[in-house]
């Protein structure tokens, strides 16, 4: 193994800490770093002045397809799409300042948050391993997470026909599409 530079390094120390205060799990900074294991569990007890919890991260894809997780899931992977395909960040800086975004998102129209960093980085996972896709909503046009083996053709999107068990209460107050900062920092690819 090659050895980081210094200036590498500490650029890989940062995006731990951004990851890490989002909530990241060690299986996530573990795959996303190059930096050792132990390195990485000292700077999570820095950060969060505890031990990182242990357990197997979620695997499921259905999770994705409940009626409100489905929402979030298209809100977030949606401004992931286009800050690493339009906006030129990274993947690592899609997914912090993706997450930062859907974060704000929420606290800001009063929404609860359905998607912790873990599921939204697994959610890009299961992208990447062609699990899910996007497709377009037949009546609003946005487009929406579905498993990849569904058709995509003629489906309508969760905020279109949510189930009548959603209630009043949650039709009168359907979470607004993601304002994405056009003029959002450029980052150094990779
Ligand atoms: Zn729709």
């Amino acid at each position: 193994m090659t050895r980081m530079s210094i200036i590498e390094d500490a650029r890989e120390v940062v995006r731990a800490s951004a990851l890490i205060e989002l909530g990241a799990r060690m299986q996530v900074l573990e795959s996303e770093l190059a930096l050792p294991r132990d390195r990485l569990i000292r700077l999570y007890h820095e950060i969060k002045g505890e031990s990182p919890p242990k357990g197997m991260l979620p695997s499921s894809a259905d999770w994705y397809m409940t009626w409100q997780a489905n929402i979030h899931a298209s809100l977030f992977y949606n401004t992931y799409v286009f800050l690493k395909d339009s906006a030129g960040c990274s993947h690592l800086d899609a997914l912090t300042k993706g997450f930062r975004l859907y974060r704000e998102h929420c606290a800001h129209n009063g929404l609860e948050m359905q998607l912790d960093l873990t599921r939204a980085w697994t959610l890009v996972r299961f992208f990447n391993g062609a699990i899910l896709q996007l497709t377009s909503c037949r009546r609003c046009a946005g487009k929406f997470v579905i498993h990849k083996y569904d058709a995509p053709e003629g489906k309508v999107c969760a905020i279109c026909q949510p189930p009548s068990r959603a209630g009043k209460r949650a039709k009168a107050k359907p979470p607004r599409p993601m304002p994405v900062p056009l003029d959002s920092e450029r980052s150094p690819a990779g």
